[in-house]
């Protein structure tokens, strides 16, 4: 998926249960893009990953390390069309929308955002 003059990328979303507090949430979210992000080998390259929070239930965190939900989702075609089929009925805290009517929002909108859906 990706915008107008940017690169191709894969972007998933996943529901998870934790017994972690949000910021220990990120901190583990935080070691495992370092390790996909180490060098291996020459053949394979660098991987890159980027792994958010978009929400914690209806949680509000909103600190300099963490700002949960997440403050763009709402806007990122690439995040609400994997959310809405895994968790369509979740409601931001904060816009009092559903992740579905997020989607039908943003899709109204002449938001110049290319998305496709690949099975991998
Ligand atoms: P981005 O995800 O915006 O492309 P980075 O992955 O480099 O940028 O993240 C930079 C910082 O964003 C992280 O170190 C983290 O402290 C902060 N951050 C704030 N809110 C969140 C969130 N909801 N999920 C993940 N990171 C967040
Ligand atoms: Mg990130």
């Amino acid at each position: 998926m990706g915008f107008a003059g940017q690169n191709w990328f894969i972007n998933a979303a996943a529901l998870l249960q934790t017994a972690l507090e949000p910021e220990d949430l990120l901190e583990t979210l935080l070691a495992v893009e370092q390790d996909f992000g180490r060098v291996r080998t020459i053949k394979w390259g660098p991987r890159t990953l980027d792994l958010d929070i978009l929400y914690y239930g209806d949680k509000r965190v909103d600190s300099p390390r963490l700002t949960i939900p997440h403050p763009l989702m709402h806007e990122r075609l690439f995040v609400l069309a994997p959310l809405a089929e895994i968790d369509p009925g979740w409601v931001h805290p904060m816009l009092e929308l559903s992740a579905l009517e997020m989607l039908e929002r943003l899709r109204a909108m002449d938001h110049g955002q290319e998305i496709e859906k690949v099975d991998i």
